[in-house]
């Protein structure tokens, strides 16, 4: 595997839906998601450059993290997380984009082992598609986003959306861009300590996409580990 190569291409990728969407490829942050992937390899793609990986799973990303903990790394959990693993997520992550109810915040929240540590979280919305399990409902967002607000140890930073698998990604885009408004009708609320500047949204398929509607967070695995087995 040619980290180096691939992550060339993905950045040159971001760099070209950039600047199609007249943004600046430095709003863009690609977190390479290693789920499946053994360390040995995480390490490699570290010694390429990359420094934010994520996981989705709490127990894999602990058995991991040993062999990596001499890494100066921004892990980010990007799967769907049970609230009795939250106290152990709050230990191995450093963001959590999944954050799809109040009793998750909570035990996020509770898990703080000081005041002053706040985790960035973002809020996983189900845009309502019948194949999306996980997150919460775009009419619920509103109430979480003012709830999450309010716990002392959490900051919530923005949105996160896992649309289907679409063969053709164009189909992807209306979702990208209904996240990006109903993060703009939450700014307008003015909630307090919320911010919902981050959008985290776009895959190996339909990345350039998401970008073009405003992605500032990737989430890519595949375009940089290769297909998973
Ligand atoms: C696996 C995964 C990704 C990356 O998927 P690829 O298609 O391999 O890029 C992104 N986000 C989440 C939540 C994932 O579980």
């Amino acid at each position: 595997m040619d980290f180096e190569e691939n992550i060339g291409h993905v950045r040159e990728r971001i760099a070209n839906a950039c600047r199609r969407a007249g943004r600046r490829p430095e709003e863009v942050k690609l977190v390479a998601v290693s789920k499946t992937v053994p360390p040995d390899l995480i390490r490699r793609a570290f010694e390429a450059g990359l420094r934010d990986f994520g996981e989705n799973r709490v127990q894999e990303a602990n058995a991991k993290r040993p062999a990596l903990s001499d890494l100066t790394v921004t892990w980010h959990m990007v799967g769907h997380l049970q609230s009795n693993k939250a106290k152990l997520a709050r230990e191995l992550f450093h963001v959590v984009h999944s954050v799809d109810s109040l009793r998750l915040a909570q035990k996020l929240d509770q898990a703080a082992v000081c005041s002053d540590d706040k985790l960035p979280v973002l809020l996983q919305v189900n845009l309502g598609d019948e194949l999306t399990k996980s997150g919460a409902r775009e009419e619920e967002i509103g109430q979480l986003a003012e709830q999450v607000g309010r716990l002392r140890t959490l900051e919530l930073r923005g949105l996160m959306v896992l649309p289907p698998f679409f063969e053709d990604p164009e189909q992807a885009r209306p979702s990208f861009r209904r996240l990006r408004e109903l993060a703009k009708s939450l700014e307008a609320l003015n909630l307090p300590n919320v911010s919902i500047q981050g959008l985290s949204m776009g895959m190996s398929h339909d990345f350039e996409i998401a970008i073009e509607e405003g992605a500032t967070i990737v989430r890519i695995g595949t375009a940089i580990f290769g297909p998973r087995s």
